[in-house]
């Protein structure tokens, strides 16, 4: 004992240890309860050392990089059947669809690919020759609000493998999914490869097809391949039929897009690559592959839609967004 000789001295200490480590625990507790208690974060949500919300779009499909955005409220999270969906409002993108931890849409940068996928093919189409257009994936509905602006349209299909993507674009997405509201649009859930077969075995061809798939993992692993582009060539009419399919980014899958390219220059006359710039896919950059057996990088139409309806395309634009970057051309067409 080295406290002075007094039997009771270490006692007292052993006690106001205890009564402090007692103070302690109810501290915390006190202070535990101030905050409410944090519901697991979805994936892909952390939060910084401010305590401020951050999405990180990491994946497999672009390894060693990851677009960040900060996240003002959640407002949806939960999974379906086939993936996980995220919707949050963001401080500088507006409202945002993440499906299995992909960016989809965000209401400030959405037209962007929405109308090229839309528009690009419409203006390789006569004025007043566009009878019936078919969207494949494209659940966000933007896709289907571009094509309801051609009123010579008599029927919109959609195939979108999940009900569940449709359901809360409705709810969360108003300015995004309003397409659903034309009484032109049919929509069907199911798997877009199946879809395609039967509208083959039923004899039904489209002279827009819109392949508006999310990327070749989750659902879109089995479509996105050299079969589901043979189904396509026979959906899409013949003499004047355009096809698009949302077409990965040259930086980061060259390989991919020059595979797509070789199979659907073997079903179509003519193939190219449209260039999109928009800032919440990975690396700013998406495409667009476009095929038909008519030309493709010059506009045919005039007319048919107000160019007051179009934020981002132009019929200037349509043929840019064909002139790629020398070492890109190269990778997707060159020998
Ligand atoms: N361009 C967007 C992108 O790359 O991020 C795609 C947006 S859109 C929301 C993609 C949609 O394709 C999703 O709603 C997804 O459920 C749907 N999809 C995926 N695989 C599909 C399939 N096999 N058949 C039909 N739709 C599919």
């Amino acid at each position: 004992m080295s406290s002075g000789g007094c039997p009771f001295a270490g006692v007292g200490i052993s006690l106001f240890a205890a009564l402090a480590g007692l103070g302690t625990i109810l501290m915390n507790t006190k202070r535990f309860m101030r905050q409410p208690l944090e519901v697991r974060l979805p994936a892909g949500v952390d939060r910084d050392e401010e305590g401020k919300l951050w999405f990180r779009e990491i994946s497999e499909f672009w390894k060693g990089q990851c677009f960040s955005i900060r996240i003002e409220k959640i407002v949806y999270s939960g999974k379906s059947q086939l993936q996980e969906i995220l919707i949050f409002d963001s401080e500088k993108y507006g409202r945002v669809l993440v499906l299995d931890g992909a960016i989809q849409v965000t209401t400030l940068d959405e037209v962007a690919y929405q109308e090229v996928m839309a528009h690009t093919p419409m203006h390789l189409i006569n004025n007043g020759e566009c009878k019936r257009a078919l969207v494949i994936g494209g659940g966000d509905g933007g896709v289907l609000r571009e094509l309801a602006k051609y009123p010579e349209i008599q029927e919109i299909y959609i195939c979108e493998i999940d009900g569940d993507v449709i359901e809360l674009s409705k709810k969360y997405l108003s300015t995004t999914s309003i397409g659903y509201s034309d009484p032109r649009v049919k929509v069907f859930v199911e798997d877009g490869f199946k879809f395609l077969q039967s509208m083959i075995n039923e004899g039904i061809l489209f002279d827009v097809v819109v392949s508006d798939l999310s990327d070749p993992i989750g659902p879109a692993e089995s479509i996105f391949n050299g079969e589901f582009l043979e189904l396509l060539a026979k959906v899409v009419e013949p003499k004047n039929g355009v096809a698009a399919l949302q077409g990965e980014c040259y930086w980061l899958h060259s390989h991919l897009i020059r595979q797509l390219v070789d199979k659907s220059k073997s079903l179509f006359k003519n193939v190219s690559y449209a260039t999109i710039a928009i800032p919440t896919y990975p690396c700013g950059q998406i495409g667009c592959l476009v095929m038909s057996s008519n030309p493709v990088t010059v506009p045919r139409r005039n007319g048919g839609v107000n160019p007051g309806d179009l934020r981002y395309y132009s019929r200037e634009l349509h043929s840019a967004q064909f002139v790629l970057p020398k070492l890109v051309e190269k990778f997707v067409y060159g020998d």
